[in-house]
This record gives C-alpha cells, structure tokens and sequence, in this order.
C-alpha cells in the first residue's frame, strides 16, 4: 500500500483532545496539511488560534456525532490518511452503552464513510489502547497477540454493574475488534489499509483546552493526583501501576504508523515501559532545581520504594522497535515538562 508524505492531508478525528492536539501539532510541524474534527465550533476555538500560523494547512470541520450513519461522510473527502482518536476514556461510567456506542461506532462510522467517500485515502491509523490488549491480574508478557477478552466477558455478565475499568477496557476491545472486521470484509474493495497504535498510559504537557485540574483529561489527572496531592498509601504507590508512554512520542507514533508501509495491517504496542506510582514521585523530586517551585516540598511517598516493585504490567515492544523505532522520552524528562507546565498554569 502507498503511505502517505509531507504534504498530504490528514484527517484528525477529536482534535481537541489530550493526545489528539500534539498528533495534529505534529502532522503539521512536519509538513502535513491537517483537517481536525471536533464535535462543536466552540470546542475548535483554541485549535484555530494554536495552528494559526499553518493558515490553510489546518482546517476543522464539526461533526457533531460520531455514531450517526455517514457522520463522516463529508469529513474524509480530500484526505490522504485519517487519524482516529476520538472515543471516550473516563473510568466512571454509568452505563456500558456511554462508552461503547461511540468507541464501536465511531470507529466504524469512520471506516464506512471512508469506504465510501475516501477515495484518495491511503491508510487509517485508529487510537486504541493497551486496554485491549491486557488482562488484568494475568502476569503474562502480553503482546500484540493478546486480546482483553475478559473485559468483554465482564461486561457481557453483569451489564451495568461491570466495574468503570471493564467498561472502559471493553468499549477499546469491542471498538478495535470491530475495526480490523470491517477491514478484513472490505479491504479488496478499499484502497486504504489499517493500522491500530496500542499504548498503555499516556502522560505528558498539556497544550488542549483543560479549563483546571477538574476538567484534566483521565490520564492527566490520575498522575497529578498521585505526584502532587500527599497521602497516597504505600501499598498503591509500590504495587499499583502500568505502563506508560510520553504524549508526543505517542504523537511521533502516529505519524510513522501512516508513513512506514510495514505499519499497514498491524497492531502495534507502543510504550516505554513500566511504572509504579511511585517511580513519578521518585522523578519529581529527582529534579533540580524543581520546575514547579510553588509546590515545595513535593510529596515523597516512600523514596526508591519502586525501584524493588514488580512491575505491574509488561509488554513486549519488539514489534514497535522493528516497525516504528521510537525514541522514548524518559520518565524525568516527562515529569519536567509535565510540572514546568502545571507551575505556568499556576495548578
Ligand atoms: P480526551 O478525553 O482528552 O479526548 C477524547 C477525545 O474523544 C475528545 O476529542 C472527545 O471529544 C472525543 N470524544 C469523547 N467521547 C466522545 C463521544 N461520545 N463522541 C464523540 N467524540 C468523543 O482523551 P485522550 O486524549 O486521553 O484519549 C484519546 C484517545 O486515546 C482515546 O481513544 C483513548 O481511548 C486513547 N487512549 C488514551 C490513553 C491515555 O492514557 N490518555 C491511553 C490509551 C489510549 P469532546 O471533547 O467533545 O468530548
């Protein structure tokens, strides 16, 4: 399959998101054209202003929901490639249908518009998640392989009732699973092919429109919570964890999983590695001098309490290494951009 380069368009689903506006930075400050969908023009306001002096090589267009039939329709003419990250991720639903109707829709929403209207599109790379990916309490090394069936199975048994976590999880399963079917029933009849980008958590600044730390995006808010709020205990600091990505190399993902031919038709697990809560409270206060001076001193937690953890999760990478060839940034390196932003935002 062609893939795409500097020059062609890109169409960016939920622009105005966490991870969406550094993709959409990056498309642009390689070269790309970029058309950001949002789901109002007052969502929009600030990627105009931010992207500004692109001029014509960013554009927005509303839709105003993702689920409805040909909701797309409009949007993917003219595109080379489109980039889908749209989907909500909170872990408080209180129904499963909140989280996946949009996710499987959306997603498949995208795909049929594109199938239908894209006729200059080359790939699609879709936003998932290491969410359906991984098992929880499965001590595995999980790869690309691995599939989060037992989310689907909680949620299929107890309805509403599923914990947040398996409502979320499934809904990124469900939607995935959904995406590489539609591709597999109409790729002799589409000139795209697919690509899905899998991370774990995602951390990293903030350039969206976060109006303070109540409206911060899920995974944002969990690690301000956790680095600057005291008190957390020790077993969640040392036991509790992931693994993680920083925003923009998510960002870098994405671009490459458009332009690298060997993305198309994979899956990709894209982190850096593991944590525990506590390895971001060890970051924060390993710097010097502190880039957030108005929060002195930082908590502590339990110092170097993480570095005998067993890490909660683990992915293998060699996929991500062969294909795309990330160059990570390092947990201090995120943790300083992260609190040299919080400190300018006066949080
Ligand atoms: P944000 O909440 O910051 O952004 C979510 C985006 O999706 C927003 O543009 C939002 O639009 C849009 N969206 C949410 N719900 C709907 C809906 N019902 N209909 C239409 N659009 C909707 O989240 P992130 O940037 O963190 O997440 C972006 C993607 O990355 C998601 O697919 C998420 O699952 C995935 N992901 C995130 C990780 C993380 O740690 N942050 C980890 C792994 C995957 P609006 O502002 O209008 O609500």
């Amino acid at each position: 399959m062609p893939t795409i380069s500097t020059g062609d368009k890109v169409l960016v689903t939920g622009a105005n998101g966490f991870i969406a506006v550094w993709v959409v930075r990056k498309f642009l400050e390689k070269g790309y054209a970029v058309r950001g969908s949002v789901r109002s023009a007052d969502k929009g306001k600030f990627l105009k202003e931010m992207f500004k002096s692109y001029g014509d090589k960013f554009e927005l267009v509303v839709v105003e929901d993702i689920t409805k039939e040909g909701a797309f329709d409009e949007a993917v003419k003219g595109v080379d490639a489109i980039a889908h990250t749209a989907s909500p991720f909170y872990l408080d639903a209180a129904s499963v249908d909140e989280l996946i109707g949009p996710a499987v829709n959306g997603t498949t929403c995208i795909l049929k518009s594109a199938a239908k209207n894209g006729q200059g599109v080359k790939r699609i790379v879709i936003t998932s998640s290491c969410a359906s990916v991984v098992e929880v309490g499965n001590d595995k090394v999980f790869t690309e392989k691995d599939w989060n069936e037992l989310a689907i199975k909680e949620v299929k048994e107890q309805g509403d009732e599923a914990s947040g976590l398996a409502k979320y999880f499934a809904s990124k399963t469900l939607a995935e699973k959904a995406a590489w079917e539609f591709y597999e029933k109409n790729k002799s009849d589409v000139k795209w092919d697919l690509a899905v980008l899998n991370p774990p958590f995602v951390f990293g600044p903030i350039i969206h429109d976060v109006k303070g730390v109540d409206s911060l995006n899920t995974s944002a808010r969990q690690w301000h919570d956790t680095v600057l709020v005291d008190g957390k205990p020790k077993d969640f600091l040392t036991t509790q964890g992931e693994s993680w990505i920083d925003v923009r190399d998510v960002a870098e993902a994405h671009v490459l999983a458009l332009e690298k031919e060997a993305a198309g038709g994979e899956r990709i697990i894209i982190s850096e590695g593991s944590f525990v809560w506590q390895d971001w409270i060890d970051a924060a206060n390993s710097l010097s001098p502190s880039p957030i001076p108005s929060h002195t001193p930082l908590p502590v937690g339990y110092p170097g309490a993480g570095r005998t953890a067993k890490p909660p999760v683990v992915y293998d990478t060699a996929k991500e290494k062969r294909i795309l060839d990330l160059k990570y940034h390092t947990k201090e390196e995120t943790t300083r951009d992260i609190l040299a932003d919080f400190e300018k935002r006066g949080w």
